[in-house]
């Protein structure tokens, strides 16, 4: 069983690209996995590494020290990683926070950020969550006063993504309590010898084991009036409204290529594997189950390379990446499921990726905004 699922987007650089990603996924971080998975974490060498290899902000433009390319170059490294399985390095959120950087932020938020986020020497993480508050974003009640030339913040986050090892993190705060949306403001907090600034423990999750997510805590915390980003109040939720889509195709393109690992994974299994004196491959039940999941992916890849197209002419909307979003991430929950009930017993080791990508497959549906809100954004476009 042989199905193309080559993207439509990829062109000749890009295949190079590809390969030469892949190589260094296998050489520089597959082997780390497991070690990184033990502590939680990737570690700072691993994401200078990546970047000095040009992985980091491939959409950045160079004179900002990213590559200069476009969507499909973040695509191609989300997609290597997924369908290895490698979830430690969070590079969708590293470029998510780039990209407000580069929408929203001023020419000196910029200039100082991106080049070295783009390195690899400053890790990029977003705080929206709190310990109170997820999905209801206008409740948060992380507040930053005015100081005269200085914000003090003050409040928590939670689950926050690269929280561990971040050196910059996108602080979603209130400046004007007495509003929701309009009271929403981002400040940018560099992490490194910032009193009041405090990581909490790296979170014990079921899956995404060699990914840190962290707790994060502010007490009078005190940041100069330049890092609020774009240097006005008040923006912070249009903003984070207007990256949507670039945050949530991450995750449907992620879901394709966990789909699409998993599926190339199980049909090497399924034909070396024998059972009564067969390869498990030649059962009917394996061979319905494949032709149904290869159904799916080739499906979820022309919807996916769509979105990616929209990306490219700016005009993919909230709407359908959360289509992407909510598609691809109940469809890799089921495929991956059914790809492991292939391994049998085996699947449900650790050591075999099929397993670790059934709990890492799990947070798919509950970040970047959960299944049920994707359900509420897109009827409100019926
Ligand atoms: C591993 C991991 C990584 C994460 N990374 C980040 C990060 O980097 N930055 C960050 O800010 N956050 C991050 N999060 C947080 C994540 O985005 C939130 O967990 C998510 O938005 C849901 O919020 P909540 O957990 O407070 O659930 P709640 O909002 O309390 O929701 C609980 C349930 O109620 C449902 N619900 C809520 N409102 C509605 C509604 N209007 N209609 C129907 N159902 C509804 C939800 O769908 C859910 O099923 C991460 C979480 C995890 C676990």
């Amino acid at each position: 069983m042989s199905i193309d699922l080559t993207p439509s987007w990829q062109d000749e650089e890009l295949s190079m690209f590809r390969d030469n990603v892949g190589r260094f996924l296998e050489a520089e971080v597959a082997p780390h996995d497991e070690e990184a998975r033990k502590q939680g974490h990737v570690g700072h060498e691993m994401w200078r590494k990546v970047g000095e290899m040009g992985l980091l902000c491939t959409d950045i433009p160079e004179q900002y020290g990213g590559a200069g390319g476009d969507f499909r170059h973040e695509a191609v490294v989300a997609e290597e990683m997924g369908k290895r399985g490698l979830t430690g390095l969070n590079h969708s959120v590293h470029s998510i926070v780039a990209h407000y950087f580069l929408n929203h932020g001023t020419d000196e938020q910029k200039e100082k950020y991106l080049p070295r986020m783009a390195r690899g020497e400053l890790v990029g993480a977003i705080a929206m969550t709190e310990p109170g508050t997820g999905s209801d974003l206008q409740s948060i009640r992380t507040h930053a006063r005015k100081d005269g030339d200085h914000y003090v913040i003050n409040g928590s986050k939670t689950f926050i993504s690269n929280g561990f090892l971040a050196g910059v993190v996108l602080v979603c705060v209130k400046t004007d309590t007495s509003q929701g949306a309009k009271g929403i403001s981002i400040m940018v907090v560099e992490t490194e010898n910032q009193p009041g600034y405090q990581v909490g423990r790296v979170l014990d999750k079921i899956g995404l084991k060699a990914q840190d997510t962290a707790e994060l805590f502010f007490e009078d915390v005190r940041v100069h009036e330049g890092q609020l980003l774009g240097g006005v109040e008040g923006k912070g939720f249009f903003q984070l409204m207007g990256d949507l889509p670039y945050e949530r195709l991450f995750i449907g393109v992620g879901a394709q290529a966990a789909m699409e690992g998993a599926y190339r994974a199980t049909l090497d299994y399924v034909r070396e594997r024998t059972a009564f004196g067969q390869p498990i491959a030649d059962f009917q039940n394996t061979r319905f189950k494949l032709a149904e999941i290869a159904t799916t992916i080739k499906v979820g890849r022309a919807f996916v390379d769509e979105c990616v197209g929209d990306m490219l002419e700016g005009k993919l909307d909230t709407t359908k990446a959360s289509m992407a979003k909510l598609w691809g991430s109940e469809n890799q929950c089921r495929v991956v499921d059914e790809c492991l009930q292939l391994f049998g017993g085996y699947g449900y080791m650790n050591e075999y990726m099929i397993g670790r990508m059934y709990t890492d497959a799990r947070i798919q549906r509950i970040y970047g905004g959960t299944n049920e809100i994707m359900k509420e954004v897109i009827s409100r476009s019926l």
